[in-house]
């Protein structure tokens, strides 16, 4: 799986794309990504990104031909399956279904918008315009770095131990993932559940599955098709 982030803070993004689990995927080659500048694909002496509305208003407008000439660039040198998505506030809502998605091209192009946004005739040049949620962010870095995780964890050899992508939140169905707990067994005065401390795999399994069902009710009631909290 290769990502290409096209962004005016390739630096920061790319050091961020470097640590944890990512980090080490890049480093073992299951992923590529390449954090592109924007202002690489300008043709002007100052590298110009953005520029003020038209019809007026506050905020400036990233400008649509240096987005425009970085997806030909990447389209012209890639062999294979490649999608380029438009990051967004006004974009189809992101989810586990997409990462699984994505996970299965050869490639993914991130367009990273700041400022007011940018120019609305980029849609007829992107095949998605995505958003991570019902607000909006400084920048499409964050959305970017978000979509990167998620479709990563999703492809082969990415997390070592495949057990821990299966029993995520949003695996396969609609559900949370079981609470965690590790060492101390009592800390102030909560106690980890007796059954994990059993080794009573069979135990431990149904205690995880009952607590995985309780909290999708308790904190996504939408997600099991109910519209009051059951428990308050
Ligand atoms: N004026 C825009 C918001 C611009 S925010 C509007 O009304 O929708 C600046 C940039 O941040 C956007 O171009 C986009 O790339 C990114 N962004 C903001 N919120 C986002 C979200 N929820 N999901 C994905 N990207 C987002």
């Amino acid at each position: 799986m290769r990502f290409y982030i096209v962004t005016i803070f390739p630096d920061e993004l790319d050091r961020f794309l470097s640590i944890g689990v990512i980090g080490q995927a890049r480093a073992a080659g299951a992923i590529r990504i390449d954090v592109l500048n924007l202002r690489d694909f300008t043709d002007d002496p100052h590298r110009t990104v953005d520029d003020r509305p038209y019809g007026g208003g506050p905020g400036m407008v990233m400008k649509v031909e240096p987005f425009v000439r970085a997806i030909e660039e990447i389209r012209s040198g890639f062999e294979g399956s490649l999608r380029v998505i438009l990051l967004s506030a006004q974009g189809r809502l992101f989810s586990q279904e997409d990462a699984i998605r994505y996970s299965k091209l050869d490639g993914l192009v991130l367009l990273c918008g700041r400022y007011e946004g940018v120019d609305e005739r980029i849609l007829s040049f992107v095949d998605e315009e995505v958003s991570i949620g019902d607000y909006v962010l400084a920048g499409g870095e964050t959305a970017a770095a978000a979509i990167v995780e998620a479709t990563s964890r999703m492809t082969p050899g990415v997390v070592g131990k495949y057990d821990s992508v299966e029993s995520d939140s949003f695996f396969g169905r609609p559900r949370l993932g079981p609470p965690q707990y590790t060492r101390p067994p009592v800390f102030r005065d909560l106690s980890v559940p007796d059954v994990l401390l059993t080794g009573d795999h069979e135990g431990i399994a149904s205690f995880r599955e009952a607590e995985a069902w309780r909290k999708t009710a308790r904190n996504r009631p939408d997600l099991l098709g109910l519209k009051e909290e059951p428990d308050g």
